[in-house]
């Protein structure tokens, strides 16, 4: 008879359970605070949230909230968000983040398609909603929360603090699964209906893990986290849940943080870490020149979501002596899919090679399977040189998304996702996004990657910001056009743009022209709006046409 020998672990789901039943024990006295406009931070202990999380999870099974039922946010980052973070999934409710900036079309659209039971909303972004209120049919009761000093609960409302005190605590969390659903997002997607994406409290354990890594962001107990990434957006790319699981010290940005609030948490609170994407260091830099804030105490900004131009990532290593770290991730992936580390042996490279390295955004997680593809679905080598469609797969990419099963063309049938980004990647493993696919610029047969020259144009000394797009051209299809905002109180003639790029880009990759704009649209969560460029400027008339 065979001894068994396989399977003799425990079957211990891994749960988001596990992660704040261990906090509540090892970090009670750390502490946790929300920027309050005009107010100092509110500040209380992990056993203060710990303790006002379980009466939220009481409060949640009072109100009729079973298992897998969608327990929506409406909210800028805090506490209470934090606490809906962790109530929700772990009394086997799913959290759903909703993005506050989306237009009420697509929230209804949302909303509607989740089917979520409840809504906390903060009270200032609240009159949003409130509109397409009666069009929001599963949706069974709504919760405000005094997001400021000054906010007001219109009349008839449940208000946060009050459902509050008024819950009996949970006295302990229902088993689950770790397939189990934890959390769901929309993706913020340019093209179509937004789609959902359902995180099980498997691949966001797994996540929270590789996210602490020494080889990733390395967060850990002594950290001071400051969490400025919209908790909507990727759930602040999960790190409030990774701060919970080492007990980090965390801040959050509270409404509508600004460029200053920002600067002037990091210079107070000594913060540590913190991560955005590069639109928001772009300003914090120029506030840092003009005002001279501290944030010195920085060990390391993520930062992503859209590509970190070379030149800045070299101003805050010279000026602020803060070194960046760039990640690439996508709300499909929890999000997390690369960051950039120099290997140890390349810490004696020269600085511009060192830099080459940097501007990539790392190479893949661990837990997380790369490829790039050509058109026909054949696999490309890893030589830096040939470009393709960037296909992952991992124990926290996407499945399938959320009842849409027309967006299974974004799976191969061999069981990859197809991210839509364009990338190489090179013989070290670091992979370049060279752009989404339908950014990407084809002239006279010829691909320019509109990231590359826009951050060529971005490390110009009078440039702001930077977007380059295609516009169409009846010789070559599609030319380059650069939009270019120019710092403020400087004057900028396109001449100079042009003279800057000539020396350092193929004769085709050159923009014909440089129009000077106001300022880069952003989209909701704050990446250069690409799609809002290209309507404005598609009537655009190039001068040798
Ligand atoms: P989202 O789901 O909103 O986070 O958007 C994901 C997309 O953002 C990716 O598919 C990329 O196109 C883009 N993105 C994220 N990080 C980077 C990065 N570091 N460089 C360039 N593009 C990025």
């Amino acid at each position: 008879m065979s001894v068994p020998l396989d399977d003799l672990m425990m079957h211990y789901p891994l749960t988001l359970t596990h992660f704040f039943e261990r906090s509540r024990r090892l970090w009670a006295k750390k502490t946790l605070a929300t920027r309050v406009p005009g107010q100092p931070l509110h500040r209380y202990t992990y056993a203060d949230f710990a303790a006002r999380t379980m009466r939220l999870a009481g409060a949640l099974a009072a109100l009729g909230i079973r298992k897998g039922d969608r327990v929506a946010t409406f909210a800028w980052n805090s506490h209470r968000h934090l606490e809906l973070y962790w109530a929700a999934p772990l009394m086997g409710g799913v959290l759903h983040t909703l993005n506050i900036r989306l237009s009420p079309q697509d929230l209804t659209f949302i909303v509607n398609h989740a089917g979520d039971s409840i809504i906390f909303a903060d009270a200032s972004v609240w009159p949003v909603l409130a509109g397409v209120r009666d069009q929001l049919p599963t949706v069974r009761r709504i919760v405000i929360m005094r997001d400021t000093h000054e906010a007001t609960v219109p009349a008839g409302f449940t208000e946060y603090e009050a459902l509050l005190k008024d819950a009996a605590p949970v006295t302990g969390w229902p088993a689950l699964d770790e397939t189990d659903a934890a959390g769901m997002c929309y993706t913020s997607g340019t093209t179509g209906n937004p789609k959902g994406v359902v995180y099980t409290h498997r691949a966001m354990f797994l996540h929270c893990l590789a996210q602490s890594m020494a080889d990733q962001f390395g967060i850990s107990e002594d950290d001071t986290v400051l969490h400025i990434v919209p908790m909507f957006h990727a759930n602040s790319w999960c790190i409030p849940f990774t701060g919970v699981m080492v007990g980090a010290t965390q801040i959050f940005a509270g409404p509508n943080p600004q460029p200053r609030d920002i600067c002037e948490i990091i210079q107070n609170e000594k913060v540590t870490f913190t991560g955005a994407v590069p639109t928001v260091w772009i300003a914090v830099k120029e506030l840092c020149e003009t005002e001279g804030w501290d944030i010195s105490s920085l060990r390391t900004i993520a930062i992503g979501g859209s590509a970190a131009p070379k030149h800045l990532q070299m101003a805050y290593a010279k000026q602020f002596g803060v070194r960046m770290s760039h990640a690439w991730g996508m709300t499909e992936m929890t999000p997390l899919g690369t960051v950039t580390r120099l290997k140890s042996y390349m810490q004696d490279w020269s600085e511009e090679q060192q830099y080459d390295v940097r501007v990539r955004v790392g190479y893949p997680s661990v837990g997380v399977d790369a490829r790039i593809v050509d058109d026909a679905g054949t696999e490309l080598p890893w030589d830096g040189v040939s470009m393709g469609e960037l296909q992952v797969r991992g124990p926290w990419v996407v499945g399938a998304y959320y009842n849409n099963p027309e967006a299974a063309d974004r799976f191969t049938r061999d069981g990859w996702f197809r991210t839509g980004d364009v990338a190489t990647i090179d013989a070290e493993g670091y992979v370049q996004i060279t752009d989404r696919t339908k950014d990407l610029i084809k002239s006279g047969g010829e691909w320019i990657s509109s990231v590359d020259v826009e951050n060529m144009i971005m490390s110009h000394p009078k440039v702001l910001e930077a977007a380059v797009i295609a516009v169409p051209h009846p010789k070559w299809v599609e030319r380059p056009l650069a939009c270019v905002v120019p710092k403020p109180g400087t004057t900028l003639a396109p001449a100079e743009i042009l003279d800057f790029l000539r020396p350092q880009l193929a004769k085709w990759a050159l923009p014909d022209e440089v129009a000077i704009v106001e300022a880069v649209p952003k989209t909701s969560v704050g990446k250069f709006d690409k799609k809002v460029l290209r309507e404005r400027f598609k009537d655009w008339t190039p001068k040798d046409a």
